[in-house]
This record gives C-alpha cells, sequence and structure tokens, in this order.
C-alpha cells in the first residue's frame, strides 16, 4: 500500500474508510445510576457514521483539501472578481462570539455594537464613493443592482414619469446588469462599444429617449478600460431624464483616486466580498451595499440604520421605500469583514492597495504583449485588469482559451476568467490584484509564454490538459445535465454501472 499519495479524484470517501470499532473518540464513562428517560419514539435505533480514528479523519479531510485552490494557495488572477488576499484578522474579529452569536431578533439596546459597526461602515463607503445614504442589505452584487434598478423604477413612477421601461447596458457588461433590470420589469437596450474599448457615445446618443430610465454602467469597465467619457455620458443620460447607475465590482481599479459619486453616478452598488477582502466564490456570503444621491435616499430598503449622537437605532420609517430585498439587514459578518479591512488599510493604504493593483496588471500586460497567439485588443493601458484574446492562437494552431487555462493548472495556477467580456473573443480576462508579488507575476507570465511556445509546436498536449490536477478535464455539460452532488448519487451510480470514474 502507497504510504503517501497526492489527493486523486477518486479519493476513497470517508463512509469507505470506516472500519467497525475503529474510535476516534473517548467519552466518559456513564453514570450508572441515573436514570435517561428518552420517550421510546424519539430513541435512535442506528447511528450509521464512519467509524475512524482522529488522524485518520484529519489526513481524509487534509487531502480533499489539497484538491482544491484558494487565495491562500497562490496567485488567483480571476478577472472581475477581485480574488484579492483576505486577512485572517476579519476572520478572527468576524468569528468573535459577540460577533457570530448576536441575533437578529435582540433589542436594540443589546446590539448597540453591532449597529455601531454598521453606520460606521456605512460612513466609510459614503466617503469612498461620494454617495449620500447606502443601504448594506443586498446579499451581493447581483441584489444590489436589482435594488438599484428597483429604486429607479420607483423614482419615475413617483414622479409620474410612467413611459420609462427601458435601461440601457453597454455591451461590454456583466450578465447580472441586464438580468437585474429585466427582473424589474425593463427593457434591455444593449449599447455597442468603440474601437477603444468604450461606450460608444453616438450609439448612446441614439438609444437615448423618453422611454429611458437609466443606463448601468461599470468604470473601469470589464475590459480594465477607464471609461474617459464619463462626465459626457452622465450629462447626456441626466438630459434624457434618466438615472445613472454604478457597477462597483471594478472598484478597486480606482479606489482612493475618484469617485463615482463625483462622475454623475445616482446609485451605485459595491461588492463588499470583492474590493474589501472576505473569502468568496462557491456560493456566499456577499454583500452588496447600495449607495444613492440625496434625492433617492426616500426609496431606499427598510431599515437603515441612524445614530442621534447617542444611540444607534434602526429606522423604518421611509414611507417610500421599495420595501426589504433581503430578511433582516443583510449578511452581517461581512460588514464586519470589511470594517475591519477599512480600518487597518485607513485612507492612504486603500488607495495604494488600488494603485498597486493597477500597476500589477498594466506590469503584467507589458510582459505578456506581443507573445505569438495572444492579442491584446483594445486600449494598451488598464487599470486594475487586462483581457487578452487568445483568437489568433485557435486560428493558427486550434488550441482555445479554455485550453490555455487548462494547462495553467498544470503549473499549480489558478487560471484567468474566460469568455468574459463576450465583445472578446477566446477571452483571457485577468486581474492579478495588489496580492501578486513581482516573482508572481513574472512566473504567471513564463507560464503562459511557455504554453504560447506548446501550442505552435505540440499543440495536442495543451488539448489534453490538465495533467497534474486531483481531477482531469471535466465534461461541464455533463456536470450541469447530470450533476452528481451527494456520495450517496455517486456510489448508486457506480454501483449500477453508470459512471466509470
Ligand atoms: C462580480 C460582478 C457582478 C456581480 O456581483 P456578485 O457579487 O457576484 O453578485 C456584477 N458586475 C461585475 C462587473 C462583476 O464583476
Amino acid at each position: 500500500m502507497e504510504m503517501y499519495r497526492q489527493a486523486k479524484w477518486d479519493e476513497p470517501l470517508i463512509f469507505e474508510l470506516s472500519k467497525p470499532g475503529r474510535i476516534g473518540y473517548t467519552m466518559p464513562e456513564p453514570i450508572e445510576d441515573v436514570e435517561v428517560r428518552i420517550p421510546e419514539g424519539l430513541v435512535r435505533k442506528e447511528l450509521n457514521l464512519p467509524e475512524l480514528s482522529e488522524p485518520e479523519v484529519v489526513r481524509h479531510y487534509t487531502h480533499l483539501s489539497e484538491m482544491n485552490y484558494g487565495v491562500d494557495s497562490g496567485i488567483y488572477p480571476l478577472g472581475s472578481c477581485t480574488m484579492k488576499y483576505n486577512p485572517k484578522i476579519n476572520e478572527e474579529i468576524a468569528g468573535h462570539p459577540k460577533v457570530a452569536f448576536i441575533h437578529p431578533y435582540q433589542d436594540e439596546r443589546t446590539v448597540q455594537g453591532a449597529l455601531q459597526i454598521m453606520w460606521e461602515l456605512e460612513q466609510w463607503l459614503k466617503e469612498i464613493t461620494g454617495m449620500d445614504r447606502f443601504t448594506l442589505q443586498p446579499a451581493a452584487g447581483a441584489n444590489g443592482e436589482f435594488t438599484g434598478v428597483m429604486i429607479i423604477r420607483a423614482y419615475h413612477m413617483d414622479r409620474g414619469d410612467t413611459k420609462r421601461t427601458e435601461i440601457l447596458v453597454p455591451d461590454s457588461a456583466h450578465g447580472t446588469n441586464p438580468a437585474s433590470a429585466a427582473m424589474a420589469g425593463f427593457k434591455v437596450v444593449e449599447i455597442p462599444s468603440n474601437e477603444q474599448g468604450m461606450v460608444d457615445l453616438d450609439a448612446l446618443e441614439s438609444a437615448l429617449s423618453e422611454r429611458t430610465a437609466g443606463l448601468m454602467l461599470t468604470n473601469p469597465n470589464t475590459l480594465g478600460i477607464f471609461e474617459e467619457d464619463i462626465l459626457r455620458i452622465a450629462e447626456m443620460v441626466h438630459e434624457a431624464g434618466g438615472l445613472l447607475y454604478y457597477d462597483g465590482a471594478n472598484l478597486n481599479g480606482i479606489l482612493g483616486r475618484v469617485r463615482p459619486g463625483d462622475m454623475g453616478f445616482d446609485i451605485v452598488h459595491l461588492n463588499l466580498h470583492k474590493t474589501f477582502s472576505t473569502p468568496h466564490g462557491g456560493g456566499g456570503p456577499g454583500s452588496g451595499p447600495v449607495g444613492v444621491k440625496d434625492f433617492l435616499k426616500e426609496y431606499l430598503p427598510v431599515p437603515v440604520v441612524e445614530f442621534d449622537g447617542e444611540r444607534y437605532y434602526l429606522n423604518y420609517d421611509l414611507p417610500k421605500s421599495i420595501g426589504k430585498v433581503k430578511e433582516f439587514y443583510g449578511n452581517f459578518s461581512v460588514m464586519v469583514r470589511a470594517l475591519v479591512y477599512l480600518k487597518i488599510m485607513g485612507r492612504e493604504g486603500l488607495k495604494e492597495a488600488g494603485e498597486i493593483a493597477v500597476l500589477n496588471a498594466n506590469y503584467l500586460t507589458q510582459k505578456l504583449k506581443g507573445t505569438r497567439g495572444y492579442g491584446l485588443p483594445h486600449k494598451e493601458l488598464r487599470k486594475h485588469e487586462v483581457v487578452f484574446s487568445a483568437e489568433p492562437m485557435k486560428k493558427e494552431t486550434g488550441v482555445s482559451a479554455l485550453d490555455v487555462a487548462k494547462r495553467l493548472l498544470d503549473h499549480g495556477l489558478h487560471a484567468p476568467t474566460i469568455y468574459f467580456p463576450l465583445i472578446v473573443h477566446e477571452a483571457l480576462m485577468i486581474e492579478p490584484t495588489e496580492s501578486a508579488t513581482k516573482e508572481e507575476l513574472d512566473y504567471y507570465v513564463s507560464v503562459l509564454k511557455k504554453i504560447s511556445e506548446e501550442a505552435y509546436t505540440e499543440p495536442e498536449k495543451v488539448k489534453g490538459a490538465p495533467y497534474n490536477t486531483a481531477v482531469k478535464r471535466v465534461d461541464d455539460v455533463l456536470a450541469t445535465k447530470r450533476p452528481i452532488i451527494t456520495w450517496r448519487m455517486y456510489r448508486e451510480l457506480r454501483e449500477k454501472g453508470e459512471v466509470d470514474f
């Protein structure tokens, strides 16, 4: 028997490792003359748990963890997702019993500290964005977008301006933007980008009308390019009677430098889990606070946190509120992590984080550009992320962006985001964040160059990647058509011979 093995896809299940009678705990002897009275119907007849020793359990879960890759494993340049390092002190404070064990139904007098955390966080977010009031309720960026477009709707309806049925969205936008607008009952009008990768002003001009409810914009956009005409865009949208919505997922690229509130945006959402460091991916929890200018604050979800100079309290008295967008007050533990991060970084630290994120993306761009097979469409100068195109490689060798991404895994690296934004064919969207060191960036570029060489000499090798990972290339289609999500499902299918892995 091999004594050490690398974690593999066919790692035995913990139930399969079980040996009857093997124990991983010791319990005190029961006190004999105490009568335990449990109603007959509630007494368990059997408890089918695996039987293993403590070290076996620890090793099993350590093996499983080795099959994964996270921000604590190495560089994680997943574009648009801002996978920055999550400081451990965030976890320590969010896990403190006084934070973790409070209950949303507790009396306000007993949770003054929690309300203070929320209130202070709101002050930071106002300062950072240049907005006047925030709700912390939305559970993610997409939930924030939905909140924002509902506010846009409530604003126009309230003014009796009922013909505004369209939301404009650039073709470089994240898919959640049109989805949120459609969910709020709007018709989505797509605005094309120009050669430089920015909103085409002529196209915008012709799309604007008395039907325009608003424009949703990401700045820097998903190409990592700053929308230079933002002041003109704001003017155009406002002149047409629409509102301007800021998708703040890319705030890291301008943090501490410019503020959406000063660019003319009326509503913003932030992704606390991206810009302000909370582990994310794999389902959350996240937090997508929404900030508005003064004239929109009465539409915010209830309650909002107020401070009267002495005590903090929840204010439900917003008659024009769009209502609630999530139960209670939002994902409190993510707010705690964000506030810890903000306080540790401070004003200067935040600015520096944004600057290094931008420097890292541009350093990588300059090092990689000109490498055979990788095109660099649009403007060269980027903010926090860059989108290369593997289209030339695909045409010349058959090796696709997906193949490049898979081959990176063989080198112990996380892949960039691929095939997004949709306007770049064979997109490789790289966002190193400020957490990457120069050595890591150099290594990442050297591997991308090596893959380019391989693509032009041994394309089949790249197409067969990955070779060194616990799980080889997965069948994405089968995985969605026929998800196997519990060990029981897997075991049943395997016993019936319906899966051959
Ligand atoms: C991540 C992201 C969103 C959605 O945010 P979630 O928190 O994942 O719901 C929206 N827009 C852009 C540009 C993003 O990168």
